[in-house]
Formats: structure tokens, sequence, C-alpha cells
């Protein structure tokens, strides 16, 4: 019987744990831990991600801000925002939702932040120590940390002897979430567009985990028998079935017949995507712990 792994429970229990570490911070050196969310233009979905990750910040005891910029903000100003957070010290985490509009270059934005608080993990020093095996005093990008919590849940701490499969390999997810699986010890491919039979590859894997934006697209024969599935892909499909103009979301992983196979699986939604949000609020409470000179909790 295959167990659905619980994103949102196991996330509830993080910023739990989030917020008391947060409180305890706060009644032992007097500090709140800050975190300052920078969103650009007027899309609704990274307004609506931007709403979720300031109401979370908030239910953690954290001090939270909110920027929010107008579309026709230029870079210099842009820039000059995230120079001042940079000084702040009031702030322990620094987040630039993206994509930004089209008009602006994300990169310099997000290098410019100060390692110790870029939360999201996407600095080149935070991937960095990530890829040299330093876990003790970088950022881990906060959805492949959230995605490897429910590996570690379902196979433990050390994966030593198994086989992980990645597929996907993209800076914000992919390599990171490659890097964790290594770094506990499991053997790990990283698939992508060009990988010859990936369907081959992935039966191989004890671990398979799906990055890569295509609509159900792993499917049950490419599953081991008993492995765990870890499906990160966030994919819209037309729902006719709920009514005309109707959409779902799916992820890239065909859900029913997989759950056939698999050993353990995350649905979409509720497996990995809660993570992320709180996977963000860790970061910020191990920022300001470190800050403080303190040893930072461990989620
Ligand atoms: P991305 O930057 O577009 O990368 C996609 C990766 O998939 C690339 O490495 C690409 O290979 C590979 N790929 C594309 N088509 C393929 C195919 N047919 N076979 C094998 N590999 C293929 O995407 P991303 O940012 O990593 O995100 C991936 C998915 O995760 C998206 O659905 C995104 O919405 C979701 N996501 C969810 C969260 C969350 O909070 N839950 C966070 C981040 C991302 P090449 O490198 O060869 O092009």
């Amino acid at each position: 019987m295959v167990q659905v792994i619980d994103g949102k429970a196991k996330a509830v229990s993080v910023t739990e744990a989030v917020r008391v570490a947060a409180e305890t911070l706060e009644k032992t050196a007097g500090v709140k831990p800050g975190l300052a969310v920078i969103i650009v233009g007027d899309d609704p979905a990274s307004h609506a991600y931007v709403g979720s990750k300031s109401r979370m910040a908030k239910q953690c005891g954290f001090n939270s801000v909110q920027h929010t910029l107008p579309l026709e903000t230029g870079q210099a100003e842009l820039e000059a925002l995230v120079a001042s957070l940079n000084d702040d010290p009031s702030i322990h985490g620094i987040l630039v939702q993206l994509p930004l509009p089209k008009h602006l270059d994300s990169e310099p934005v997000i290098q410019m932040i100060q390692p110790e608080k870029d939360v999201d993990g996407l600095s080149v020093v935070n991937a960095g120590k990530l890829a040299t095996g330093d876990l003790a005093s970088g950022l881990i990008s906060c959805t492949p940390a959230g995605a490897m919590l429910l590996v570690k849940d379902i196979n433990g701490e050390d994966l030593s002897g198994l086989n992980a499969v990645v597929i996907g390999r993209s800076n914000l997810f992919g390599k990171p979430m490659g890097q964790l699986l290594l770094n506990a010890n499991a053997t790990v491919t990283m698939a992508h567009s060009r990988t010859k039979d990936l369907a081959a590859v992935c039966r191989n894997a004890d671990i398979l985990v799906a990055a890569v934006g295509r609509p159900q697209m792993v499917k049950a024969d490419w599953v081991k028998a008993g492995a765990t599935v870890i499906d990160v892909g966030i994919n819209r499909i037309d729902a006719p079935e709920k009514g005309e103009g109707k959409t779902r979301l799916v992820g890239d992983v065909a859900f029913e017949e997989a759950s056939q196979v698999a050993g353990a699986i995350t649905p979409v939604p509720g497996g990995v995507g809660p993570m992320t949000i709180a996977m963000l609020m860790a970061n910020t409470v191990i920022t300001a712990y470190r800050k403080c000179g303190k040893t930072a909790p461990t989620f």
C-alpha cells in the first residue's frame, strides 16, 4: 500500500518549530527574526505567493516587511532597496520574488543580497557552500531543502546504498536537490532533456525526484516498485470534468498510476509545495540565530 506523503502536515510541524525557535530567540537575545520580501509589478500568482509568505512570517512571530514596488521600477531603484536591506540590522532575510518583470535583470539583484541574508539560497556563495558539502554555514534553497526533509522522513537521514534520480537540472531546484541527496550518501543521477531512455534511468531509482514542468510525464512503468517519488512539478491543466473553462493543478508525475507502484509519493497539490514556504521561515530563523552568535536550530 502506497504512503501518500503529507507535505501540508510536515510544513505545519516545521513552521511550529520555527515559531518556537523565534520565541526563544526573542526571550533570550531580545531579537525578533526579520524577513523582507520584495515584489515588483502586479503578477497575480506572485502576489499570492508573497501574501502567503508574509502571513506565515507573522504567524512565526517574525518582523515581516513587504516592499511592493510598481511595475515601472528601474534596476537601480531595486538594487538600492536591496542595498538598504543589506544594511538594516533588523532584517535577517531578504527575498526577491521571481520572476521579475522582463525589463529587470534578476541575476545581479540576487547576487548582491548578502549571502548571510540570502534566505532563498540562490547566491553563488550559498550554492557553492552546498556544492562543497558545507551545510552548516550556508543557506539551502527552500524547495530542495523542503523536498529533502520529505525524503528523509521516508528513507532516513543516511541514504547510503540508495540510487536517486533527479529529473531536471535547474539552479533553482534540480542542482541543489542533487547535491543534498549526494550529501546524504545517495548515488545520484541528474537527468534532463538530453538524457537517453529516461524511463530506464528512472526505473533504477530508489528515490525519484521530478522537477521538469511537464504535466504527468512520469508514468507508472518509469517507477521502481517501492520507490519514493517526490513530485516537484506544478502544472495547470484543463479540467473539463469540473465544468467549462475550469482547470486543476497536477505534478510532473501521473499520480494515480504511479501510486500503484511507488512505496511513497507526494501529491500535487499538498506535497512539496507547502514545504517551500516552511523552509523560507526555517532559513530566516536560522540566519537570525547565526547573527546573534547562537547555534542555529536544525529542521
Ligand atoms: P526549469 O528551470 O524549467 O527546468 C526544467 C528542467 O527539466 C530542465 O533541466 C530541463 O532540461 C528538464 N526537462 C525539460 N523537459 C524535459 C524532458 N522532456 N525530459 C527530461 N527533462 C526535461 O524548471 P524548475 O524551475 O526547475 O521547475 C521545475 C518544475 O518544478 C516546474 O513545474 C515548477 O513549477 C516546479 N517548481 C515548484 C516549486 C514548489 O514550490 N513546489 C518550486 C520550484 C519549481 P534541460 O536543462 O536539458 O533543458
